[in-house]
């Protein structure tokens, strides 16, 4: 069979489609989990069917208090349109807590406070496992100017404190989380923006009370249904899908 529409991009956790007009794409999210640089690989049935709902959710509410981001809207259980972007070809981590790869790097214990959040980047290439970069290289290189990465680092400590209002509300502490930003062209004028998804895959979340990880690392460290932990967050949200069941793309006008 034909596909029914141009496929642009394939990652890891998403494809992205053709988009019914110019300018935009559709975001289809599969149920594909990765870790490790792809080196342990799994398929979750219902996670993409979440992770629409819940970036849904963030980016909805991020344009809610001005923060720019790529989502238009929903168009089913797994698609939602979004404005074209040009990828900056960076991951903008941004850390409440030390866990993962701070932790490890600087021998601290994972939960241990920060003394402020702390945004790092890694240079987005899956061949060098997105290694951590230095503002330094991120200029020279040309990946992103001195002023864009102003503007990233303001977009992206907004995203923190409404992410972790958010989570703090239905119980939960964020550890860290990764956005991906985009350009944007208004004319002559190039604007940043928020893109890529907002969703447990790439925050690290615990229950505030018991410390329960609800994130991917339930499949990093295999602890036990990354379903369940994703439905927990979409549930404490009031974010639940009425029908979990995966679907196929569908076109659309
Ligand atoms: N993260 C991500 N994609 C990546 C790397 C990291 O979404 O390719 C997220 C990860 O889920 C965590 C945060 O960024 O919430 C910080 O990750 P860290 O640098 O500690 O790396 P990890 O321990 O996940 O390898």
């Amino acid at each position: 069979m034909a596909p029914r529409r141009k496929k642009i991009y394939e990652g890891k956790a998403k494809v992205l489609y053709e988009g019914p007009e110019p300018g935009t794409l559709v975001q289809y999210f599969k149920d594909d989990a990765t870790a490790f640089n792809a080196q342990k690989k799994d398929v979750i049935e219902g996670k993409g069917v979440l992770n629409n709902r819940l970036s849904e959710y963030f980016m909805t509410g991020l344009t809610n208090i001005g923060v720019p981001n790529h989502f238009i809207k929903r168009l089913n259980m797994r698609e939602q349109l979004i404005r074209q972007v040009e990828i900056v070809p960076l991951e903008v981590i941004v850390r409440n807590f030390a866990a993962g790869s701070i932790a490890k790097r600087l021998g601290m214990e994972e939960g241990t406070p920060l003394p402020r959040p702390i945004v790092e980047y890694s240079y987005k290439n899956d061949e060098l496992g997105d290694p951590l970069v230095p503002e330094e290289y991120i200029i020279a290189f040309g990946w992103a100017s001195q002023q864009d990465l102003d503007d990233i680092v303001a977009l992206a400590l907004r995203v923190n404190d409404f992410l972790t209002g958010v989570f703090y509300g239905v119980g939960i502490k964020l550890v860290d989380f990764k956005i991906e930003i985009g350009r944007v062209w208004d004319g002559d004028f190039m604007r940043l923006i928020v893109a890529d998804e907002i969703s447990p895959d790439s925050c690290r979340l615990w229950d505030v009370k018991t410390g329960q990880k609800l994130d991917k690392d339930v499949f990093r460290r295999d602890l036990g249904s990354l379903t369940d932990a994703y439905t927990e967050v979409a549930k404490r949200l009031g974010v639940l899908p009425t029908n979990t069941q995966p679907i196929k793309p569908t076109l659309i006008n």
